[in-house]
């Protein structure tokens, strides 16, 4: 997508337009990918993880931990107002929604059997994430 373009509330065709198949299944469906297929399932390289979606920033790459899931994980969000939390009863299941606070996208779940210190683990789909520099 073209990363210059900052406006957070596009329209659902500018959305298809911008991002991905996959980038859109996820953030503006919901969907997940496949563990161990995302980009940032295993890496440890340094930096900030935006949202794919608008680029806001997200987490940092000091708070990710090998949960060993296949999704990339964190403990906890770089900015606590970047997230925002929700309740997911989709699956049969009650799951916390992650979604990006600036552009609504869907980012992952959020669950409490994250390691110290924080006890949280963020559980989030690589495409949803650009990593870049600090
Ligand atoms: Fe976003």
């Amino acid at each position: 997508m073209d990363t210059t373009h900052t406006d957070a509330h596009k329209t659902e065709e500018e959305w298809k337009r911008e991002l991905t198949p996959d980038q859109y299944d996820v953030l503006r469906k919901g969907g997940t990918e496949a563990p161990f297929t995302g980009e940032y399932a295993v890496t440890k390289d340094d930096g900030v993880y935006r949202c794919a979606g608008c680029g806001a920033e997200l987490f940092d790459s000091d708070t990710k931990f090998d949960s060993g899931t296949g999704w990339p994980s964190f403990y906890e969000p770089k900015v606590r107002d970047a997230v925002e939390v929700r309740s997911d009863r989709s699956l049969g299941m009650v799951r916390n929604e992650v979604v990006c606070k600036r552009c609504g996208g869907h980012l992952g779940h959020v669950f409490d059997d994250g390691p110290k210190p924080t006890g949280q683990r963020y559980c989030m789909n690589s495409c949803a994430l650009r990593l870049g520099p600090r």
